[in-house]
């Protein structure tokens, strides 16, 4: 297959060459360069991609699950080109700031205010220094293989080794780059995923230090991992116990699990919630919010939260018109039945040939993992068939499925995917499967 994959697009592998030369690693994200080397695109539109050979996919990457819009929706695009018209930074606030707010406030009921800023990284960031500020407190507690951007307070245990990574219910810090200074290493505390009483441990070994505690209600960084039954409820019952906020990173799941994201599926209010991705309808965007009685921290000036491209016209533009006219509740259910029809067929294939794998599906996103059993840790997860998944990964790609790079990441089925898409994919995934039982 990867032979084939060569013959296909040999002119991504030569910009990708090219690119070497002036771009580390030829890209301009780490995550983008994966083996034998990244796909290069040259456009997109509604459920497809094209790639620099002109090989067209149906794209269930979808920006890793920044696109439930799609791609160059035909609405979003007339918006665009408008507020293009009327130009594209002002750096000072459009109305379309404040009627975005209100549209998420209206979604999200933990979010009373919320702020803007410009990608996911961005949102924890600035949420964790809220947090901080509320509570008067330093350290942070963040799960085992959890992924919330790039800054340094986060940037730990989301890939660690398993040598690295310490007794099981007690995990180290392990920092994924280099760079991050001994400081801040020490004021990020691992705890382990779906296991509530080593949370309370934790905590009371560091009452009255710990500041908030970041999750995502569902870990969508290692395939989906779902919580266990009445998990997330305890975390909340805890965290309150010990002072701590409970921030929500519902970057990835955000509108794409429900209309309203992952508090609308279970009954838990996190203090603070950080949003990115599909809310900006494929602008750059972030934003992070909670009640007022923890954002009055910036409207009092003790919190500063800044930044030029904050609330800018193209993505209140783009977010406002995504949410308010695109994603209709019809349009939700349209994704999330197609995300659901689609975990089926896996799921029926599965069981007849009992292959040692397992889907995991909510809303409009969906991912399946060569390991027998759901995974309910990061430890568990790392028992996923590795190779297979890339196999996997590379035999649809051949076959015109584009899912996102990086072995452990999900499909996001868009408002424009129709049904004839995903039969297309059912039927690729029963070609992978044949070839794999020969
Ligand atoms: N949080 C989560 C859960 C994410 O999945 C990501 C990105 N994959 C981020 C935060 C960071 O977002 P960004 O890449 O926009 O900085």
């Amino acid at each position: 297959e990867e032979a084939e994959f060569k013959k296909r697009t040999p002119r991504s592998h030569e910009i990708h060459e090219r690119g070497k030369a002036s771009l580390p690693m030829g890209v301009s994200s780490s995550f983008q360069a994966v083996p034998p080397y990244p796909l290069f695109i040259s456009r997109a539109e509604g459920s497809r991609i094209w790639d620099y050979d002109g090989n067209e996919y149906i794209d269930f990457h979808l920006g890793f699950g920044s696109l439930l819009v799609g791609h160059s929706h035909p609405v979003l695009m007339a918006a665009l080109r408008d507020q293009l018209g009327k130009g594209s930074l002002y750096s000072l606030p459009c109305p379309d700031s404040v009627f975005l707010a209100e549209e998420l406030v209206r979604r999200f009921a933990p979010i009373e205010q919320v702020r803007f800023c410009n990608s996911g990284t961005e949102a924890t960031m600035d949420a964790i220094r809220l947090a901080r500020a509320h509570t008067r407190r330093d350290k942070i507690v963040k799960i085992e293989g959890a992924y919330h951007g790039h800054h340094d307070n986060v940037l730990m245990s989301t890939k660690p080794s398993l040598e690295a990574a310490g007794p099981a219910r007690h995990p180290n810090t392990v920092p994924a780059s280099q760079g991050i200074p001994a400081d801040v290493k020490n004021n990020t505390i691992i705890a382990p995923y779906n296991d509530a009483e080593a949370l309370d441990q934790i905590l009371s070994e560091h009452e009255g230090e710990v500041a908030a505690v970041i999750t995502e209600a569902v870990l969508m960084n290692v395939g989906i991992m779902l919580p266990q039954e009445g998990y997330l409820q305890r975390v909340r019952d805890i965290t309150r116990r010990h002072g701590v906020l409970l921030i929500f990173d519902e970057v990835k799941t955000g509108v794409t699990v429900a209309p309203g994201g992952i508090t609308e599926l279970y009954p838990v209010e996190p203090d603070l919630i950080c949003l990115a991705k599909s809310i900006g309808g494929g602008m750059p965007i972030g934003a992070f919010g909670g009640r007022e009685e923890i954002m009055r921290h910036i409207n009092h000036q003790e919190v500063l939260h800044l930044g030029t491209f904050n609330g800018n016209p193209m993505s209140m533009r783009a977010g406002l018109v995504t949410l308010t006219e695109i994603f209709t509740p019809e349009a939700h259910a349209h994704a999330n039945q197609l995300s659901a029809a689609l975990a089926k067929s896996y799921e029926d294939l599965i069981a007849s040939t009992g292959l040692p794998m397992h889907v995991a599906q909510i809303g409009a996103k969906g991912c399946a993992m060569f390991r027998h059993e759901r995974a309910r840790n990061y430890r568990a997860w790392l028992e996923v068939d590795m190779e297979l998944s890339f196999a996997y990964w590379l035999f649809l790609a051949n076959r015109g499925i584009l899912f996102p790079p990086g072995l452990d990441d999900q499909w996001t089925i868009s408002v424009q995917h129709s049904q004839a898409d995903i039969e297309h994919h059912a039927r690729v995934f029963h070609e992978f499967v044949a070839e794999i039982s020969r």
